[in-house]
C-alpha cells in the first residue's frame, strides 16, 4: 500500500486521457496514484507515476487498498464504460472523499456524475469539439469557455470598432461584449484595454462575453 501522502492525486483508469493527465501531473512535481483494470496498462505507467496499481476500481477492496479516503483528489478518468464509471464514483463517495473530478462520456453520464454529487464534471471531447468549431470557422483563433455563459475569445477588431477610443464605442450596451486585452500589430505583449485605448485593424483582440455576443462580434465587418 502506497503512503497516501497530502497533495497526492489518485488517477482512475490510464487510457488516453487519464493517461496524460496522469502523466502531466507528475511534471508538475505532483505525486500520482494510477489505477487501471489493464495489466498492459498498468506496466506502460509504472516507471512514471508515483505508485500504479492493477485493479477493478469498481471493487471497494482495490480503492481501499490504495488509500482513497486520504488522497487530495480523486480523477475518474473511466469514461467508455457508462457502468464502471457510476460505480467507481459511488464507491468513492462512500468512502468519504468527495474531491472527485470525473470524465462524461455523453450528457446524460454528466448528469448522472452531477446527481451523484460530482461537482467537477469534464467532458473533453465535447468540450474540444466546441474549441474547435469556433477555431475551424477562423474568425476566432482562441476561444476557452469559463462556464455554460461565459467565454474568452481571441480574435481581431472588426473595422467598426477601429481608429476611435473604446471609451466612444459603448461595446457592451451595443454587442454586450468587453474587449479585455489588446496585442499592438501582431507583436509584443498583451496590455489590458484601458477605455482610453485606440485599436487598429492589425490589432488582437481578447473579447469576453456570452458564446453568442462573442461569436456576433468576432464575425462583424468579415
Ligand atoms: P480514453 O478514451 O481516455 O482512453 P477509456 O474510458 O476508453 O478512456 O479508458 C479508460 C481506462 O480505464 C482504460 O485504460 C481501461 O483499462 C480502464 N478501466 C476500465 N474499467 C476500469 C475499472 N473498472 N477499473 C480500473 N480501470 C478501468
Amino acid at each position: 500500500k502506497p503512503a497516501a501522502r497530502h497533495g497526492a492525486v489518485a488517477v482512475i483508469g490510464l487510457g488516453r486521457f487519464g493517461g496524460s493527465l496522469a502523466r502531466e501531473l507528475v511534471k508538475h512535481g505532483v505525486e500520482v496514484i494510477g489505477i487501471d483494470i489493464s495489466e498492459e496498462v498498468v506496466s506502460e505507467h509504472a516507471e512514471v507515476l508515483t505508485y500504479v496499481s492493477r485493479g477493478d476500481a469498481t471493487d471497494e477492496t482495490v480503492l481501499r487498498q490504495i488509500g482513497i479516503e486520504e488522497v487530495d483528489r480523486v480523477v475518474i478518468a473511466v469514461g467508455s464504460d457508462l457502468e464502471a464509471s457510476i460505480l467507481i464514483t459511488s464507491r468513492i463517495l462512500k468512502l468519504g472523499n468527495q474531491h472527485i473530478w470525473a470524465k462524461a462520456i455523453t450528457e446524460p453520464h454528466a448528469e448522472i456524475l452531477h446527481q451523484l454529487g460530482v461537482k467537477n464534471v469534464v467532458s473533453p471531447e465535447n468540450d474540444m469539439g466546441r474549441r474547435l468549431a469556433h477555431l475551424i470557422k477562423g474568425h476566432i483563433s482562441d476561444f476557452l469557455p469559463i462556464d455554460e455563459d461565459f467565454v474568452l475569445a481571441r480574435t481581431t477588431p472588426p473595422v467598426r470598432v477601429a481608429d476611435v477610443p473604446l471609451a466612444s464605442l459603448g461595446l457592451r450596451t451595443e454587442y454586450g461584449v468587453t474587449i479585455v486585452a489588446f496585442k499592438r500589430d501582431g507583436g509584443g505583449s498583451w496590455d489590458i484595454a484601458d477605455r482610453d485605448v485606440t485599436l487598429y485593424a492589425n490589432d488582437e483582440i481578447l473579447i469576453a462575453g456570452t458564446p453568442r455576443n462573442v461569436e456576433t462580434f468576432s464575425e462583424l465587418d468579415k
